[in-house]
C-alpha cells in the first residue's frame, strides 16, 4: 500500500500515473461458472523424439481441436498420449513442428502466461499434502493476487461444482476418498477459468463405479463450462463416452484415426483401429443413439408390445427385444404418450 492512500471518504487513491479507474465492488461471479470462454488448439506436425531414442514419442502429430469441444487422446500404453499433452503445456520440449493456441504458437507465449491459461489434471492429482483442499484450490488465484474473499467466493463456488461440500475446505488430501481429491484436482484446475483444460487419465485410479459418476458429473460441467479439453485415457469405453471426438495413437505416436465416436465405431481407418474399439463396436455404436433419433413406425404395429422409453439408446431397446423374446417395442414419450413402433430389424440395419 505504499503507492496508496486513503482520501476522507475511505476511498483508495493512487499516487501514480496511470489513468485513473473507478473501482468497482469485485464482482462475486465474474469470470466463473457461465463464462463460454474456450481455445482452439492445433497440433501441427507436433514431433517429440526423446534424446537417445530412435524412435520418435509423438510422430508429426496434426489435428486441429475446435474450441468448446472435447478431444480424447486414446491408445496403448507407451503411445505417446501424456508426451503429447505435455508438448502442450512445454512441460517437454517439441523436437519439431507447432501447437498454436488460438491462432498463437506456444512458443511465443511467456511460459508462465502459457500455463496460467491452461489447466491440467493428472492421475495422481498432485495435490499440495501440505495444505487444505481450499488452499489447494486457491493456489492459481493467489499467484495471480486475487483478492482473499474474492478467492474464498471462488473456492465455494467451485467445491460446489465438482460435488463437494463448503466444509471440505477446511480439510486435507490426506483426508479424502481418490475420488474427492480427483474433484479437487479438477476444480484447482479450473480456478482461474483457463480457456483450455489438458486431462491425464483422471479417472484411471477411480474404481468403476465412482469412475463412471465422474465422468457422468465432468459431462454435465462441460456442457456448462464448454471448455476445450484435451483429455487422455487407455480405455476406450471412455473416450466414446465423453469425447466429441477421439484421435487414436499407435505405438510410436502416430495418428492412427482422428474422428467423431460414431465414425470411429462406423468406419474405422483401419485393422488397428477396428481391433482397439473391440470386436463389440457395432454394439457401441447403437449405445451412441437414442430411440428419439430414429423415424419410428406407426404404434399399431407394436400392439401389446413392451414399451421402452424414447430416451433409451438403440443398444438398450436391442437388449429389451432380446430379454422379453419381442420382435417389436412400444416407444413411449417421458409423459407415458406412444410415440411409435421399432422393430428388431430397425436396430439391426
Ligand atoms: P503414454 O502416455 O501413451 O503411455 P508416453 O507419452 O508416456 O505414452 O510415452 C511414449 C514413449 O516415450 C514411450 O516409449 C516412453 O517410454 C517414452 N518416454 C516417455 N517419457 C520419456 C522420457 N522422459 N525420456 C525418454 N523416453 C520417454
Ligand atoms: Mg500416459
Amino acid at each position: 500500500m505504499t503507492e496508496r492512500t486513503r482520501d476522507a471518504r475511505g476511498s483508495v487513491k493512487r499516487h501514480d500515473a496511470r489513468p485513473r479507474i473507478r473501482r468497482i465492488p469485485t464482482p462475486v461471479r465474474d469470470d466463473s461458472r457461465m463464462a463460454t470462454q474456450a481455445a482452439e488448439l492445433v497440433f501441427d506436425e507436433a514431433t517429440k523424439l526423446y534424446e537417445g531414442r530412435g524412435e520418435a514419442a509423438v510422430d508429426r502429430l496434426s489435428l486441429t481441436v475446435p474450441a468448446g469441444e472435447i478431444c480424447v487422446l486414446v491408445g496403448p500404453s507407451g503411445g505417446g498420449k501424456t508426451t503429447a499433452l505435455k508438448l502442450v503445456n512445454r512441460l517437454i520440449a517439441l523436437t519439431s513442428g507447432d501447437i498454436r493456441i488460438d491462432g498463437t504458437s506456444i512458443m511465443e507465449h511467456d511460459l508462465t502466461e502459457l500455463r496460467r491459461g491452461i489447466g491440467y489434471v493428472i492421475q495422481q492429482v498432485g495435490l499440495f499434502p501440505h495444505m487444505t483442499v481450499g488452499a489447494n484450490i486457491g493456489t492459481v488465484p493467489r499467484l495471480l493476487g486475487w483478492p482473499k474473499q474474492r478467492i474464498a467466493l471462488r473456492t465455494e463456488e467451485l467445491l460446489e461444482l465438482v460435488g463437494l461440500e463448503p466444509d471440505d475446505a477446511k480439510r486435507y488430501p490426506a483426508e479424502l476418498s481418490g475420488g474427492q481429491r480427483q474433484r479437487v484436482g479438477l476444480a484447482r484446475a479450473l480456478a482461474a477459468n483457463p480457456p483450455l483444460m489438458l486431462m491425464d487419465e483422471p479417472f484411471g485410479a477411480i474404481d468403476p463405479i465412482v469412475r463412471m459418476r465422474l465422468q457422468d458429473e465432468f459431462m454435465r460441467l462441460q456442457r456448462e463450462l464448454r471448455k476445450t479439453v484435451v483429455f487422455v485415457t487407455h480405455d476406450i469405453d471412455e473416450a466414446i463416452k465423453i469425447g466429441d471426438r477421439i484421435a487414436i495413437l499407435r505405438e510410436g505416436g502416430r495418428l492412427a484415426q482422428y474422428d467423431t465416436p460414431a465414425a470411429i465405431l462406423e468406419r474405422p481407418a483401419d485393422d488397428f483401429v477396428a481391433q482397439f474399439v473391440g470386436e463389440d463396436r457395432a454394439l457401441k455404436a447403437l449405445a451412441l443413439r437414442r430411440l428419439s433419433e430414429l423415424d419410428l413406425r406407426p404404434v399399431a404395429e407394436a400392439d401389446g408390445a413392451p414399451r421402452i422409453r424414447d430416451d433409451s439408446t438403440l443398444r438398450d431397446a436391442l437388449a429389451r427385444l432380446v430379454a422379453e423374446k419381442s420382435d417389436y417395442l412400444l416407444v413411449v414419450r417421458a409423459d407415458g404418450t406412444p410415440a411409435g413402433a421399432v422393430a428388431r430389424e430397425d436396430l439391426l440395419r
